[in-house]
């Protein structure tokens, strides 16, 4: 089917809100497929936001104000829409990053102020001013019900995201025969070994990385519903 959607979202009644399901019905599908369909139902269909009991997002901070993991490509796109290319992977995160490792856990986040609210939140209208680059977990997340294959996809694009972000963050520090600089950390004791390259590894673009490649099985046995 030329021109098809190769990632339907779709809107769900829950009760009496509206959330959203999610099928894949391309094995080629994309991270980009699946942002492009989200990204239209939020815009066009009124899902229930539980937390403000609004409509749109617009004028919200409590999401700007949690963790927000970031991924390998959120980096690249940020530094591109910041002009910051010609810094390192480490400049760009000490800007717009705050890396805490816990042990061998590390867990790379949006940098957020004293606030609370992330550092690219406007305090004065309340909204996002990196909107066209803002990462993919602001991208996917809205507080509305979703089924559970849904919220599958996410977590794995999430932190498939992350992962090959780490990745990259120590294999640079290794190159350089530098310590990675951390922002917090509790007996910091982070090993390359334990990011593997994922699905996300060698990609520049969201349109690159392929849904089926980074999905565990059980996700995808639950999410692909292949259109006859
Ligand atoms: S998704 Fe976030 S910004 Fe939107 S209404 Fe819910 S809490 Fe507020
Ligand atoms: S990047 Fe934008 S949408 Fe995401 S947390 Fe920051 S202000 Fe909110």
């Amino acid at each position: 089917m030329p021109g098809a959607d190769k990632v339907l979202v779709t809107p769900k009644r829950f009760g009496n809100k509206w959330g959203y399901d999610l099928a894949v019905t391309d094995s080629r599908a994309s991270v980009q497929d699946y942002l492009n369909a989200l990204n239209r139902v939020i815009e066009e269909f009124p899902l229930s936001r539980g937390r403000k009991k609004v409509r749109a997002c617009a004028g919200c901070d409590l999401c700007c104000a949690e963790r927000a993991p970031l991924t390998w490509i959120d980096v690249l796109r940020l530094q591109e829409y910041l002009g910051f290319t010609d810094l390192s992977l480490q400049e760009v995160l000490d800007k717009v990053g705050y890396i805490v490792v816990d042990g061998p856990v590390v867990d790379i986040m949006l940098r957020r102020d004293s606030d609370e609210r992330c550092i690219f939140f406007n305090r004065q209208n309340r909204l996002c001013t990196i909107y066209p680059a803002r990462p993919l977990v602001c991208q996917t997340f809205i507080c509305c019900p979703g089924t559970r294959r849904a919220a599958g996809v996410r977590e794995t694009v999430v932190n498939c995201g992350e992962d090959e972000l780490v990745r990259r963050w120590l294999m640079q520090a290794r190159e350089k025969g530098e310590k990675p600089g951390i922002h917090e950390g509790h007996r910091p004791s982070p090993r390359l070994v334990d990011w593997p390259p994922n699905g996300f590894s060698g990609k520049k673009h969201y349109r690159q990385v392929l849904l089926k490649e980074i999905c565990p099985p059980e996700t995808w046995r639950q999410v692909y519903s292949p259109a006859n």
